[in-house]
């Protein structure tokens, strides 16, 4: 597949171009493990990380192409209010009563490296976000630095 199909949506994220392939060109991609002839890094893990997240809609997987490597690299985006957020997507454990809590987004600052952005306006970006609480205990999990929590009958 080409990188200029009409199934993937281009659009710069901080200052990055970034590809939004649809369901069905990453199905595509991921059978083929490659995109415009590169090989796309960790397809499993991109595939394990569509059937967990995927269907949220302010979850989003794009691919970059970092400049240092000859290969597509996926990036987790947490879609907020018109803003992106670089992110890990976690079923996160709460540090006070050990349970899980659902599908859940921490802070990435390390996917923010090539966007030139430095990170005190990173952690700027992301202090406008509220910390989310455990859904069992209510302690604020703090610990992760939850900024999005699935509530439980999300889809
Ligand atoms: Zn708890």
């Amino acid at each position: 597949m080409n990188a200029d199909d009409p199934r993937i949506r281009y659009e710069f994220v901080h200052g990055q171009a970034v590809y939004f392939p649809s369901t069905n060109a990453w199905a595509e991609i991921l059978s083929e493990r490659a995109l415009a002839g590169l090989p796309v890094s960790l397809p499993d893990a991109i595939a394990g990380w569509l059937q967990q997240y995927g269907q949220f809609e302010v979850a989003a997987l794009g691919l970059v192409r970092a400049r240092w490597s000859a290969q597509w690299h996926s990036l987790s985006l947490l879609r907020l209010n018109g803003h992106y957020y670089r992110v890990h997507f976690e079923n996160v454990v709460c540090h006070n009563c050990n349970q899980r809590c659902g599908p859940s987004a921490t802070p990435d600052t390390v996917a923010y490296a090539g966007t030139n952005i430095d990170s005190k306006d990173i952690w700027a970006e992301f202090d406008r976000l509220p910390l989310q609480s455990c859904p069992h205990c209510h302690e604020v999990l703090r610990h992760r630095q939850t900024v999005w929590l699935a509530s439980p009958d999300a889809a």
